[in-house]
């Protein structure tokens, strides 16, 4: 299976500095480092800041399933880019959102809404995440709920349509409440977000999170029998 990691990397600002002390690799690197030791993943990576926005048909063209981190720099990602990520999902390619992109183009290109607007604290509150389909494919191997020490809050309403699946639910400190772990599906392709992840906050080190994401990525995979006859280059050449 093929997997890429896509993080936007863009300058972040007041969060630079301590964001390369948790993640000297980048968010990307850390992903990337525990998706690969998983059993049949082959794993590339690519940022924002790469030529075509690290999103080129030869850079992500035959992903299978393609994890996409982003923080704010949502609306730079160039309209002709977000229509064909949108066109291999329908096509089934697998995506996995992480955190801020919430605000992604892609993601309002697929589920409808404009900007998937939520309410966020940057404190660092504890979280728990709650489990609310046991028997789900990205649950598996979870307990009923789990801590993660410290995050951004997210809270709703959160506007998106109601999740196809609703996998988890995270309540912070301050007892705010988010859908966090939602499955949506657009045409052939599975999409799936998952809240946890502030870029100054060790998340993606936690176990529990890496086995969210990694189920997460088995579940979103291309599922029916002409994948991956349907690459991004096989409809330009149709074309
Ligand atoms: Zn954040």
């Amino acid at each position: 299976m093929r997997i890429h990691v896509w993080a936007e990397n863009m300058p972040l600002e007041i969060h630079e500095k301590e964001m390369r002390r948790i993640y000297p690799d980048g968010i990307e690197g850390a992903l990337a480092a525990f998706l690969s030791k998983e059993d049949g993943f082959e794993v590339t990576v690519s940022r924002g800041t790469d030529p075509g926005f690290g999103l080129s048909p030869e850079t992500i063209g035959k992903a299978d399933v393609l994890v996409y981190w982003s923080h704010k720099h949502w609306r730079d990602i160039p309209d002709e880019a977000v229509e064909r990520l949108q066109a291999m999902v329908l096509d089934g390619m697998g995506l996995v959102l992480l955190h801020s992109a919430h605000a992604s183009k892609i993601f309002s290109r697929l589920v409808g809404t404009k900007t998937q607007a939520l309410e966020w604290h940057e404190d660092g509150e504890k979280q728990r995440v709650v489990c609310t389909m046991p028997s789900h494919e990205i649950a598996k191997g979870l307990p009923r709920s789990f801590i993660i020490d410290s995050d951004e809050s997210y809270g709703e309403y959160f506007d998106i349509p109601q999740p196809d699946e609703l996998v988890f639910i995270t309540v912070s400190e301050s007892m705010d409440a988010l859908r966090s772990g939602c499955c949506f599906r657009r045409g052939k392709g599975r999409i799936f977000y998952f809240s946890s992840g502030h870029e100054t906050f060790p998340v993606y080190y936690q176990r529990e999170v890496q086995t969210v994401i990694s189920n997460a990525v088995r579940w979103a995979a291309p599922k029916h029998a002409d994948w991956p006859v349907m690459t991004i280059e096989k409809r330009r050449n149709d074309a």
